[in-house]
């Protein structure tokens, strides 16, 4: 089956057609953080959908090279700037480096560039586009010296969002002060400098400012990733005015269709919803580990809701989340036992042999759900045969194969064990001493601290197992 997505532009699932590809890498385009504060779960729920996207079409063949902006200069970040009394880019470095954690810690592939909105070949980038779009008639500076779109230019404006123009309200993202535009809809590609702004300017043609937000994308992604772009994504939210925005620039500028596929990701609720500071229920990724669940943990409840479903965070769902991971860790543990132990056990009558139906349900639009099914499906069948000693090693290798195979999309295995301290090694050895001797109130005491310091002890038929217990990956 091919691979098909639903497309935002035309609203129905399209065959993916890789074009004219062939030697070149699939160009991605993923809108990324706006970095005045630490990014949310509902943030890194769309980062999540595109890093599963990403490497679902790795996994298929292809190549894909992805280019995710940073936007470190807008009005949030200006006024955050001026409200801690610091310069620009010192406010937002912190914000950078916090969602690169973050991401880590979620497991997120690195996209090939992350350009910054104040770099300034990018901005020079803008103030071109800009330039060709009030060349154009597509652009015009108002009284208030900015710039903005001339939306009633662009016949397609409202395309991607199915948007009827007249219906348009002012959307937030422009200055109020709307007398100055030809039509409430028409957006900013230039904020002329104004005092709120302090040192935050660039020279421009139109006298000192600073972008809009839309420009940024349409230049940092044309500039890296050329006039058309294969697949773009970002969350629900980001479809109007922000892509339609983009639409408008980058077609406007190159008059060639810019983007083949719109994808999208849907929201992200708490306790059925929406996130919000006054209801106590926001979170960052650091609120998650704090309450001592693991980044592997956090990437499962985020990424185990198809993308365009609404994922509803919920404290149950991390414990459930964890749960499943246990039940992958046992399996795992299970086959590669069986693996190793060269062919104890008598050869299946019928060699199971793991299918492609997970990747098959990746297919079909990213139906994680269906593909998770199937790998807790398949866990259940084979433990079962496990339970029968009807697993020989070889098929214990193909799954686990199969398993690696899956688990490069899923990224969802615990991590090596770090090497046992030597201070939970001797607590070890003096609790089984202690056991020996029938202590059991030491035995226990010790167990504690073990604990303590991040480590299981369990008792086997073989002696003590030490792992690492919960609160780490
Ligand atoms: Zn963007």
């Amino acid at each position: 089956m091919a691979l098909r997505f639903f497309n935002t532009f035309s609203r129905e699932i399209e065959e993916f057609e890789p074009g004219d590809i062939s030697g070149r890498p699939i160009r991605m385009y993923t809108c990324g953080p706006t970095v005045y504060s630490r990014a949310h779960i509902g943030n890194f729920r769309a980062y999540i959908f595109e890093d599963l996207l990403q490497r679902h079409l790795e996994l298929r063949g292809y190549k894909v090279y992805r280019v995710m902006n940073i936007t470190d200069v807008e009005d949030k970040t200006i006024r955050g700037a001026r409200e801690a009394g610091v310069p620009l880019q010192k406010f937002t470095e912190q914000f950078k480096g916090a969602f690169f954690e973050d991401a880590d810690t979620l497991r997120i592939k690195r996209a090939d560039e992350y350009p910054a909105a104040t770099d300034q070949r990018y901005i020079d980038r803008m103030i071109e586009m800009i330039s060709a779009l009030v060349s154009k008639g597509l652009a015009y500076q108002a009284d208030d010296k900015s710039v903005y779109f001339r939306i009633n230019k662009f016949p397609d404006y409202g395309k991607l969002a199915h948007f009827d123009l007249t219906q348009l309200q002012s959307t937030g993202r422009v200055k109020h002060d709307e007398y100055d535009k030809e039509h409430i809809g028409d957006f900013a590609l230039w904020k002329a400098w104004d005092e709120a702004d302090g040192d935050v300017k660039w020279h421009s043609p139109w006298g000192p400012g600073r972008p809009g937000w839309h420009i940024e994308c349409s230049a940092m992604s044309t500039a890296l990733l050329g006039d058309q772009i294969d697949i773009h994504c970002g969350g629900v939210d980001n479809i109007f005015p922000h892509h339609e925005a983009e639409i408008a620039q980058s077609e406007g500028v190159t008059g060639k269709k810019f983007v083949r596929y719109w994808l999208h990701c849907a929201h992200l609720l708490v306790d059925g919803q929406k996130m919000a500071k006054s209801l106590g229920n926001f979170y960052t990724v650091p609120d998650v580990l704090a309450k001592d669940y693991t980044g592997r943990e956090l990437r499962y409840a985020l990424v185990r809701v198809h993308y365009r479903v609404p994922l509803n965070f919920t404290w149950e769902g991390m414990n459930e989340a964890r749960e499943s991971l246990g039940r992958i860790d046992e399996w795992l543990a299970r086959l590669r036992q069986i693996g190793k132990s060269g062919n104890a056990e008598r050869p299946t009558p019928n060699p199971q042999c793991p299918t492609t139906a997970f990747e098959e349900a990746l297919d079909d639009d990213l139906n994680i759900s269906a593909a998770l099914g199937f790998l807790f499906e398949s866990i259940r069948q084979t433990n079962r045969a496990m339970d029968q000693k009807e697993m020989d090693a070889a098929s214990a290798s193909a799954w686990l194969d199969w398993w690696n195979r899956i688990n490069a999309v899923l990224d969802l295995e615990a991590a090596v064990d770090a090497a046992i301290p030597e201070e939970v090694e001797q607590f070890a050895q003096q609790r089984e001493n202690a056991r020996r001797e029938k202590n059991w109130k030491r035995s226990d005491e010790l167990r504690e601290r073990i604990s303590a310091l991040g480590w299981q002890v369990r008792d086997t038929k073989d002696g003590p197992k030490l792992t690492r217990g919960a609160g780490s990956t």
